[in-house]
């Protein structure tokens, strides 16, 4: 028999959502796997950030995909925007940046072993192309929206797919139709061949409870109702499993990417960028082709967001910074860090936390960024009026969106446990692709960062000696003082949360 791994995501499931109400098959699967009391998203929080690091084993500051949202100047130093959930612009990014990844993905890595990567999603076209960008260069490999078949690749694939579904089910919330054809395209075309026929690693992303978080409320009646429906058809690909598919050696993991909050009260950052002199383009301006000028400010985003100053021009930056800092509705902000302190706590503006402590600094990322406010004892944030009051929303660093499900179960991961060692994507990513034999040889291909999640392999007594510490960091100009948690193991940093010292109740 050999190693597989089937891998079910619920896109930005938070783990205290997988209550036995909500979800009873799921949330018995837990308490006999592997689980992480913080499994950890990367900053910032977005779907188009944490994928690649699940997709690579390192985080942001390796692989470049820095927010779902960026600017970036092509060769003919015109500015473009790369928007995640669109396939043309993933695929323009990938050609105009000469790899949307800056490191090699999984799926090419199984490439070269002669394994395939098979993906399933019911997120956006251009967030399921970003966990396999290059899967029609691969012979075997599949990468298919379950809501757009039309797209799916290789070509041949999507052909067979079409004739079988047509372009795939509409995206109605929540998602019930994309989460069951997920699951029936499983049985229906991994399985033809029984367990013996599954790729080395097969991926069925549901986009629930996402979706409808974002789209009708955090807590409303219908996201629950997607919720469960997600969880029965979780309870299929479950029963198979045990029945069947255990005793293949096929690895079962259930994840998620992000956590979720909730839109407590609208922002305008356009306008307290505006009142203060600045004048500001934001992402459509740069997609209809605007030519940003030394004076202006570009705005991307409406929660997490990014800011790039073209020219770079320190009276400019220090100006945006001032007016985050000025306002009550902001809760952090970042810049880059400084080259000759790459480990310093300050980043590039004097007053602003270095993105180096976050893993997520790089020559893509913006030149300040900054998290509207929040509260983290209820999970509740500011942001934009893009999303209504009551929406769930993600990007930012409160424990309810940092904290993501990881629970694996498998032959090759003995006994079960929830451990208290923290985790996060290039760690799961590494470990998959170790236990692959993906990293073998000695080819000059960089190695992902990430450490091996020993505590699910039966080596927990070695473990014990490497203790986990907290740290805080604070740092405050004038009346703005913000702080990061971090948890610290094996000489890895882990952001827990952040955000103003001050805790201000929403
Ligand atoms: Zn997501």
């Amino acid at each position: 028999m050999s190693l597989k791994f089937l891998i079910v995501g619920f896109d930005g499931l938070r783990p205290d959502f997988a209550t036995p109400e909500n979800m009873p098959r799921l949330s018995g699967f837990p308490e006999k796997s592997h689980t992480w009391e913080n499994y950890l998203a990367c900053f910032p929080t977005e779907t188009y950030v944490n994928h690649p690091s699940i997709f690579s084993g390192v985080r942001p500051e390796r692989h470049g995909v820095i927010a779902n949202s960026f600017c970036y100047e092509d060769e003919k130093r015109r500015m473009r925007l790369f928007e995640g959930f669109r396939i043309d612009s993933v695929m323009e990014a990938d050609a105009l940046l000469h790899g949307l990844y800056a490191v090699p993905d999984l799926g090419a890595r199984l490439a070269r072993e002669g394994k395939r990567l098979r993906i399933y999603c019911a997120n956006s076209p251009g967030s399921t192309r970003l966990q396999h960008v290059h899967a029609s260069d691969f012979s075997g490999h599949l990468n298919a929206p379950v809501h757009a078949l039309d797209k799916a690749i290789p070509g041949a694939e999507a052909r067979e797919l079409i004739r079988a579904h047509g372009k795939g089910v509409p995206l109605e919330f929540p998602d019930a139709l994309g989460t069951t054809l997920t699951v029936d395209l499983f049985f229906e075309r991994e399985l033809k061949n029984g367990p013996e026929g599954l790729a080395e690693a097969t991926v069925l992303w549901i986009g629930e409870p996402d979706h409808s978080e974002h789209e009708l409320g955090l807590f409303s009646a219908k996201t629950l109702e997607g919720l469960r429906q997600a969880d029965h058809e979780f309870g299929r690909v479950l029963d198979w499993w045990e029945t069947e598919g255990r005793a293949k050696d096929i690895q079962l993991v259930v994840m998620s990417d992000h956590g979720h909050v909730e839109v407590a009260r609208h922002a305008d950052f356009e306008e307290i960028l505006e009142n203060a002199g600045l004048h500001v383009l934001t992402g459509s301006d740069i997609a209809q082709g605007a030519d940003p000028k030394a004076d202006d400010v570009i705005l991307i985003g409406e929660y997490t967001s990014g800011i790039w100053v073209p020219g770079k021009r320190r009276e400019v930056l220090e100006a945006v910074r001032d007016a985050l800092m000025a306002s009550p509705e902001v809760g952090m902000v970042f810049s880059q860090p400084d080259p000759g302190l790459p480990g310093a706590r300050e980043g590039l503006i004097p007053g602003t936390f270095s993105e180096g402590l976050l893993s997520s600094a790089h020559p893509r990322g913006p030149d300040i960024r900054f998290i509207p406010r929040g509260d983290p004892e209820t999970g509740r944030c500011v942001m934009t009026n893009a999303l209504p009051l009551g929406s769930g929303a993600h990007g930012g660093l409160l424990p309810q969106e940092t904290h993501a499900l990881l629970a694996i179960q498998g032959s090759r991961f003995p006994g079960f446990g929830r451990h208290a060692e923290p985790a996060t994507h290039e760690d799961f990513a590494a470990t998959l692709m170790t236990m692959l034999s993906l990293l073998d040889d000695d080819a000059p291909l960089p190695l992902p960062t990430g450490r091996i999640l020993s505590e699910a392999l039966g080596e927990k007594e070695s473990m014990r000696r490497a203790p986990v510490s907290r740290e805080t960091l604070t740092i405050a100009r004038g009346d703005f003082s913000q702080t990061l948690h971090f948890l610290t193991f094996q000489g890895r940093n882990y952001t827990l949360s952040g955000g103003r010292t001050e805790r201000l109740p929403l």
